[in-house]
């Protein structure tokens, strides 16, 4: 996978280096972890013979964008199952346009989606479909995640980093770190905190701590401050961030490097989880 240098001088101050794994390289359409998220579900619905996938997001949630792709790229239907109201946007329109079926759920509905019950209803109702939590977020996806960083030369690195959402990237990142490595998630939700038990149960090892203080309001919330930056580290690197993950990730990462709550002269590999698609809400 490509790896790219930043050069900045926020980092040059304190004598820190950096890398970039770019996952956002990987596909134009299945940008970032959600490849490495469906990969194992893929292969799982497959050995249960359903010809279907269907699971769960947010009207510009790059998971369903990745899923009714990589569902015609392997011959599965596949249904999103939308939080709120109907709604119409570029991310839908791609899903739709790549055969994905639309369901919107009230955001109650949406609250209850994990609830048995539920589940039940759904299986009833779709019984050829391979049924997939909110994020890929399980032992399917973190397992996917765990490849993220093969082939990468792990003990040049002191510091890893990367977003968090549900946490299945990050699991599958810990789990692949060698102990010396010390693993940073920056959360994209507020109060993120409550993140850390569900990582604790699915990883290895215990060098890993999450950063909630950059979340910008809450998930995709966003500000001047936030969209600056964006735009400045694209005009210093060339480089697009998200402003949903990826953004939060490296502001909330300068930051913490200029006030010292990072060591100095440490190497630090960044991953850019990609996700560029939810972009385009802001146009
Ligand atoms: C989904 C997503 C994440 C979060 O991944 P989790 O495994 O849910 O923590 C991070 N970055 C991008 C770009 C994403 O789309």
């Amino acid at each position: 996978m490509e790896i790219s240098k930043i050069h900045h001088p926020v980092l040059s101050a304190k004598g820190n280096e950096m890398d970039m794994l770019r996952l956002d390289l990987i596909h134009p359409a299945v940008s970032g972890n959600k490849w490495f998220k469906l990969k194992y579900n893929i292969e799982q619905a497959k050995a249960e013979n359903k010809n279907t996938l269907l699971s769960f997001g947010g009207a510009y949630s790059n998971h369903l964008h990745a899923l009714a792709y990589a569902g015609k790229l392997y011959g599965f239907q596949t249904i999103g199952m939308v939080r709120g109201e109907s709604v119409n946007n570029k991310t839908l329109e791609d899903c739709i346009a790549w055969g994905m079926q639309i369901n919107f759920l009230s955001r109650e509905d949406y609250r209850n989606k994990n609830e048995d019950s539920f589940t039940a209803s759904l299986i009833e109702k779709y019984p050829q479909a391979f049924i997939i939590p909110e994020g890929g977020n399980n032992q399917y996806g973190i397992r996917g995640c765990s490849e993220i960083l093969e082939g990468t030369d792990l003990l040049q690195y002191d510091v890893i980093v990367c977003s968090v959402g549900t946490g299945a990237t990050l699991s599958g990142i810990i789990n692949a770190s060698d102990p010396r490595n010390r693993v940073l998630g920056f959360t994209a939700v507020k109060n993120g905190g409550y993140l850390a038990a569900e990582i604790a149960k699915n990883t290895e090892h215990d060098n890993w701590q999450l950063c909630t203080d950059y979340h910008f309001g809450g998930f995709a919330g966003k500000n001047e401050t936030l969209l600056n930056f964006m735009k400045d580290f694209y005009d210093s690197q060339s480089i697009e961030l998200d402003f949903v993950y990826n953004a939060k990730m490296m502001y909330g990462l300068f930051d913490m490097i200029q006030q010292n709550r990072l060591p100095a002269r440490v190497k630090i590999l960044v991953i850019h989880t990609g996700g560029l698609q939810g972009n385009r809400s802001l146009m």
